[in-house]
């Protein structure tokens, strides 16, 4: 008699715990029912519920608009005054120094229009990095600058085809900043043209940048700004160039250029045309125009290059495959 009294104990306090577990796990599931016209509110009905929104509503801007803290932007913009002109970094197997040539293409990307040590500036970087996938650090390191050149880059004419004679326009000399350029390197291709076309009037109506035109709104034979410094290269063209230019390094001519495909215009905006030594660009990002393009130029369907402030490729939004923004963590 003891040995089933004995089983029938432990069967039974088995079967009351699992009872309990059941109990205990139907508990924790539940999930209780608000009716939509309901707020749930905590502690004091009057006050409690506005705190906690306000505080909740503090940490959404905070999150979004100014991401870094006073000490995390501190360090930030410290970082950033060094970084401006002492970063170094490698490029078309040439060592650069900063990132001050690429200021205005960055607080464009950043949509923040303010100097290099500001918070703002700062605070920009740190949403741009976020919305990246990148650590929002606000600071335009050599991560956070490769992920800006990606960005660029994604931006451009992806097929380099030679354009057939058909795609081709033959521009009036009048266009070209020399005046003696030869006939055969007139040619741009005809969306390109008359995409640069509708940007030139553009700029000439923008009276800020007083840039000379005749009556009828074209650019003054006088005035060299925004007039075409190079835009379809044959094959045959480039391969000349590169001959002359032999060290110039993949920063320099490239073996297949954009400029063959016509959609790729050379775009006088100060100093020297087309020399990418720094003190030469740095001139020509401080122009007004080239300014003016920064923040226009898309508009018209052209993408800089951001390496040259001269070089604009007509890459339409439609034609765009790759997002604005791109994830990117490794560190060339
Ligand atoms: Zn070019």
């Amino acid at each position: 008699m003891q040995k089933p009294l004995h089983n029938f104990l432990i069967l039974f306090v088995i079967g009351a715990a699992l009872c309990f577990v059941i109990a205990i796990e139907a508990q924790v599931i539940v999930i209780p029912k608000v009716p939509t016209n309901q707020t749930i509110t905590v502690g004091n009905q009057n006050s409690a519920p506005r705190q906690i929104s306000q505080q909740i509503n503090t940490t959404f801007n905070n999150l979004n608009n100014s991401p870094l803290s006073p000490a995390s932007s501190s360090f930030a913009i410290a970082q950033n005054f060094t970084h401006r002109n002492g970063l170094k970094w490698n490029f078309g197997g040439k060592s650069q120094n900063g990132w001050f040539i690429y200021q205005p293409l960055i607080t464009d990307l950043i949509e923040v229009d303010a100097n290099a040590d500001a918070n703002a500036f700062a605070q920009g970087v740190a949403r741009w990095q976020r919305r990246a996938g990148l650590f929002p650090n606000g600071i335009v390191d050599e991560i956070t600058l490769s992920a800006m050149f990606k960005t660029w880059q994604s931006n451009r004419v992806y097929t380099v085809e030679t354009a057939t004679p058909a795609q081709l326009v033959h521009a009036p000399i009048s266009d070209f900043y020399d005046p003696t350029r030869a006939d055969d390197l007139l040619y741009v291709e005809r969306e390109t043209y008359n995409a640069y076309k509708k940007m030139v009037r553009a700029a000439v109506a923008d009276k800020s940048l007083k840039l000379g035109a005749n009556t009828s709104g074209e650019l003054a034979s006088t005035e060299p700004f925004m007039k075409i410094v190079s835009a379809f290269r044959s094959p045959e063209y480039q391969a000349k160039l590169r001959r002359a230019s032999p060290n110039s390094g993949r920063a320099g001519l490239a073996m297949k250029s954009v400029h063959s495909s016509g959609r790729a215009l050379d775009i006088y905006v100060g100093g020297e045309p087309v020399t990418t030594k720094d003190y030469n660009r740095a001139i020509q990002i401080n122009t007004p125009v080239y300014r003016w393009l920064v923040k226009n130029a898309g508009k018209f369907g052209f993408k800089p290059y951001f390496y040259e402030p001269w070089h604009w490729e007509y890459a339409p939004e439609t034609n765009n495959k790759v997002p604005p923004v791109i994830i990117n963590t490794e560190n060339n």
